[in-house]
């Protein structure tokens, strides 16, 4: 196996999750970096997975990546279908029981995870990819877009969480932050693989 998650290869595009708000009343400068991100994973032929909703930083991301003729898959669960929440214009829109399944969906087969700004359903489907990954369940690269300094306190507080001995200080090194949408896919591919022993290291010494 390569010592990296995630390789460009024809024929097996990297399906990327992204997590992201569902907030249309934040800075327009979170929405552009949404649109940014979908038409830069749309170009170098990524497969998006999200939660399939169109308004927000999701339809923000969506709408970037059909506008560049991506390939968009949208997970939702029925409720939400039922009040009309989701994208109409997604490539495709796979219904899902309930939030648990809408997550295991959105996190399975995934070449990488990326997390836009968002609210605490964007925040609570991170920590779930991050602490998978802490007990050796995901293994692949999970950026953290840091548009405005959004995630900065996010960072500076599991920075505590580490110095208080809450975790180790290997899994600092289970997440990366970016500046930029540009970023992203080069930090992707950067990344080598989370270790195989998670375990053996979960656990705080
Ligand atoms: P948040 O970051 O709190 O806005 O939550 C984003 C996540 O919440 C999405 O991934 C969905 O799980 C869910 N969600 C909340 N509101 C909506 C909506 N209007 N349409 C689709 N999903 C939503």
């Amino acid at each position: 196996m390569s010592r990296f998650s995630a390789t460009f290869l024809p024929g097996n595009p990297m399906r990327i999750c992204v997590y992201c708000a569902s907030s249309e009343q934040c800075d327009r400068a979170y929405h552009a970096a949404a649109t940014r991100l979908g038409a830069l994973l749309a170009e170098a032929g990524c497969t998006i997975v999200y939660g399939g909703g169109a308004t927000g930083l999701m339809g923000s991301l969506a709408n970037g990546a059909l506008a560049h003729g991506g390939k968009v898959i949208g997970i939702i669960p029925q409720f939400m279908i039922d009040v009309e929440w989701q994208h109409p214009g997604v490539t495709s829109l796979e219904v899902v029981g309930d939030m648990r399944e809408r997550k295991h969906r959105l996190l399975t087969d995934s070449d990488a995870v990326v997390a836009l700004p968002g609210g605490c359903g964007t925040l609570e489907e991170l920590f779930e990819a991050i602490t998978l990954k802490r007990l050796g369940l995901y293994f692949n690269p999970i950026v953290l877009v840091n548009t405005q300094d959004f995630y900065s306190p996010l960072q500076t507080f599991l920075q505590q969480v580490v110095d208080q001995r809450f975790m180790n200080a290997e899994h600092a090194g289970m997440w990366s932050l970016v500046s930029n949408p540009e970023d992203v896919l080069p930090t992707i591919l950067a990344t080598p693989r989370w270790r195989e022993d998670a375990r053996n290291y979960a656990v705080v010494r």
